[in-house]
């Protein structure tokens, strides 16, 4: 079975209603499309929790910050509907970018805080960009809830603070970053990498995952981190745009290890961006 596909607000507008008409509870899935396991997996979340699902396919102009990466960004419509069609997602949502930002559009959705610093300090206006087009997705859906990936995690903390700040009626619902047996974590960028270059990618994953436990057992964070920046060089990484402990629920950058916190990074491998984050917390502390 296909999964019905709308493009326009009045659409899904039509379709939403008629559920409501039900009392069926929804979900939303936003993404960029190019679609693979991680976002599948919160499809099939989406799914566990809400009586219908609506997945978006929408390559968001507003936040890329370069013309030839939003050129360069894979379109796969067919191949996406085709991966969703046997999960039982009931609604594909694909609006084009007239749809989205008519002529005339000028408002932006721009959080302090939480988008300085990180992916933020080094992609400018892209939080801004992520900020509008979900807060938009939000209320064209009109959805219960919403799921995002851990992997993307300063997104995922923006999104929240969009959410409570503009009393927006969604629950957002985090998902646990998926990965290849390698560790790699998927991501639509992957595809990029050449044969040589995917040898050396899981080497993030795995340097941020060893250098959370050393954490975690009290290793001193700066030493660590220090360390931790110089194995992903010596892997074949190019460049290291940000290696920090920040966190949890705050994303503030700490200097110890005495709460729950997480380890994120962002380092080019060759002409790829890759981003990864865990999750660190002092052994013995009950988080
Ligand atoms: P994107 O299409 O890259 O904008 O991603 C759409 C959603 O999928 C975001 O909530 C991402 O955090 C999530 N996502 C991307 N990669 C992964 C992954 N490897 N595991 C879990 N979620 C992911």
């Amino acid at each position: 079975m296909s999964v019905p596909i709308v493009r326009t607000v009045a659409e899904l507008r039509a379709v939403v209603a008629g559920w409501r008409r039900s009392d069926a509870s929804v979900a939303v899935v936003p993404t960029m499309g190019a679609l693979h396991d991680g976002h599948l997996s919160l499809v099939r979340a989406a799914l566990q929790k809400a009586e219908r699902v609506i997945v978006t396919l929408f390559v968001n102009p507003k936040q890329f910050n370069s013309a030839a990466d939003l050129a360069a960004y894979p379109r796969t419509e067919n191949q996406d509907a085709a991966k969703l069609a046997p999960l039982g997602a009931q609604l594909l949502y694909v609006p084009d970018a007239e749809e989205m930002y008519p002529p005339g559009f000028a408002t932006t959705v721009s959080v302090s805080g939480v988008r300085e610093g990180l992916c933020g300090a080094f992609r400018p206006g892209h939080f801004d960009g992520v900020a509008t087009v979900v807060a938009k997705l939000f209320l064209q859906t009109g959805a219960d809830f919403a799921f995002f990936g851990e992997k993307d995690f300063q997104q995922l903390q923006l999104v929240r603070r969009v959410v409570q700040d503009l009393d927006i009626p969604i629950t957002v619902v985090p998902c646990p970053t998926v990965r290849e047996a390698d560790g790699l974590a998927l991501s639509s960028r992957n595809a990029r990498l050449s044969p040589a270059e995917r040898a050396i990618a899981p080497n993030l994953a795995l340097v941020l995952i060893e250098t959370a436990e050393r954490l975690a057992r009290g290793s001193p964070v700066l030493p660590t981190l220090a360390e931790a920046r110089a194995a992903i060089l010596a892997a074949g990484f190019r460049d290291i745009e940000y290696l920090e402990l920040r966190g949890e629920t705050d994303l503030q950058p700490m200097t110890s290890l005495d709460r729950p916190a997480r380890l994120l990074a962002a380092s080019w491998l060759g002409e790829t961006r890759l981003i990864d984050n865990v999750r660190t917390s002092p052994i013995g502390s009950t988080n």
